[in-house]
């Protein structure tokens, strides 16, 4: 299989789920170099134990690091560039359910504790990237060098549906959406790459009590393909959007969903 990837990549939320098959979907394309964080250290670890037994010659960093607190984040991205000495492809995908809600039912400290991780956990993982992509290269009006990927969700895009009333979810991955577009059009012209990746609904953990209740079955009969995507296929999609295959897209969020968005 050619190599897709090279660098160093740093990924949020890497214990579970789409950020865990992500780690593993990088190493099988070629990186050598892994950042590997996420809040529960015990998650972590079986990644990056399953990730060495694959691939024994992946260099990993693992980071205990809560992207909603700003000393964690910059303390797990200044390890990253001092064990690896570069950061060429982040992954800010760390993220949470939240309440499923309508608008009226929502408390305050909820809304905003799940913005807290949602968007300005998002948003100070984007800062410490740029802020170090932009040292790296230092040739030029082109100054820095890297790529950033934000795992969104196709519910950036569009509403929820009125049996499924994440509010605050929705609301944020539009935010989140609103960085991604303007990061992009603000960095691309000093060499930093910034997309989004839409998922629609998968198979993850953090889907699992929401398909155990029923309350998805609605969500998937609407889905034309019929199914929740596997996290395989979310991440092989963030292995394109992170690889120079990618390479003219900029701002863009890459819809997966089966099809839900385009009905
Ligand atoms: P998951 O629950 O399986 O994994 C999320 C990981 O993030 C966990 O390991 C968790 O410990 C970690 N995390 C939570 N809060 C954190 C914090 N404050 N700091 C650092 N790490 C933290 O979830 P997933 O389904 O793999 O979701 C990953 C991303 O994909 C999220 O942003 C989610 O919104 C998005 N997404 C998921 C779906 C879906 O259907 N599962 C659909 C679209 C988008």
């Amino acid at each position: 299989m050619a190599t897709l990837l090279k660098g160093t990549a740093f990924i949020t939320g890497a214990g579970s789920g789409i950020g865990q098959y992500t780690a593993w979907a990088f190493a099988k394309h070629g990186i050598k170099r892994l950042a590997l964080s996420d809040i529960n250290p015990k998650a972590l670890r079986t990644t990056v134990d399953e990730l060495k037994n694959r691939h024994p010659d992946v260099e990993v960093e693992a980071l205990e690091m809560d992207v909603a607190d700003e000393g964690s984040v910059e303390s797990g991205l200044s390890r990253t560039v001092s064990a690896f000495g570069s950061l060429d492809i982040a992954v800010n995908n760390a993220g949470v359910g939240g309440p499923m809600k309508p608008t009226a039912e929502v408390a305050t400290d909820e809304w905003k504790r799940h913005f807290d991780i949602n968007l300005t956990g998002v948003w100070l993982c984007e800062r410490g990237e740029i802020q170090r992509m932009l040292k790296q290269n230092n040739r030029g009006p082109r100054e820095g060098r890297g790529t950033i990927i934000n795992v969104a969700s196709m519910l950036g895009l569009v509403a929820a549906s009125p049996t499924t009333p994440a509010t605050a979810y929705v609301a944020g991955k539009h935010a989140v959406m609103g960085l991604t577009k303007t990061d992009a059009v603000m960095y691309a012209p000093h060499g930093i790459r910034i997309n989004a990746m839409c998922p629609g609904y998968v198979e993850t953990p953090l889907l699992k009590a929401a398909t155990a209740s029923g309350i998805m079955d609605g969500e998937i009969k609407k889905t034309p393909m019929g199914r929740l995507a596997q996290m395989e296929e979310i991440a092989d999609a963030i292995v394109f959007l992170a690889s120079p295959l990618s390479s003219f897209m900029c701002g863009a969020g890459l819809v997966v969903d089966g099809g839900f968005t385009v009905q």
